[in-house]
């Protein structure tokens, strides 16, 4: 992971709720726009790949202390397997390499642009989700920001074990409000 080129943090990634960048952790509610802040951001959307207008399915930001404490419960096995997984589809330094050298500015867009497990275009996904690591008001570029098509999350999803499912669905039970739970038809968080 670089982590050394950080931009704006794009209208994508805010709240759709107030419009502006997330400030709080979903968690332990720490201001997220204040000095030294690192934290993740996920979100999903559910897509009409006609019109290309999208609709978020679920949404949050939390901070490293908070992400640190639940990745510390996902089993080392579902870890090694996510891994195994990743490394099968993707090149992450010949990925880092075309995206940093792609043109002058860096474009959050450019990142997301495609699942990075099936490398579709998420133009055409019903669902997807997008992940990035952030600090203070940036974004950073390295592994993260990525883009992921339902079909690998729900690939990803099988490969955990039965307490990192445990684990997860507590988190996911905490930031999912509970009119949504019906609407996920499985389980789908990036988190690692
Ligand atoms: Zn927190």
């Amino acid at each position: 992971m670089k982590y050394l080129v950080f931009s704006d943090i794009p209208k994508v990634l805010h709240s759709s709720k107030t419009k502006k960048p997330f400030d709080k952790c979903v968690m332990c509610e720490k201001e997220l726009l204040s000095e030294n802040s690192y934290y993740f951001i996920e979100k999903a959307f559910n897509q009409n790949i006609q019109n290309g207008t999208k609709d978020v399915l679920f949404e949050y930001a939390i901070c490293m202390d908070c992400h640190e404490k639940i990745a510390k419960d996902l089993s080392k096995e579902s870890l090694e397997r996510i891994k195994m997984y990743f490394d099968l589809y993707v090149d992450f330094d010949e990925r880092d390499t075309i995206l940093f050298n792609k043109r002058e500015r860096i474009d959050f867009a450019d990142w997301v642009s495609e699942c990075v497990i099936s490398k579709k275009n998420v133009a055409q996904l019903k669902e997807y989700q997008i992940a990035a690591m952030c600090y203070e008001d940036k974004v950073m570029y390295g592994s993260l920001p990525m883009a992921i098509g339902f079909e690998a999350a729900d690939e990803l999803q099988q490969l955990l074990s039965k307490e990192t499912k445990d684990t997860i669905d507590r988190f996911q039970n905490y930031i999912f409000p509970p009119k949504v739970w019906d609407e996920i038809p499985s389980k789908r968080l990036i988190f690692i």
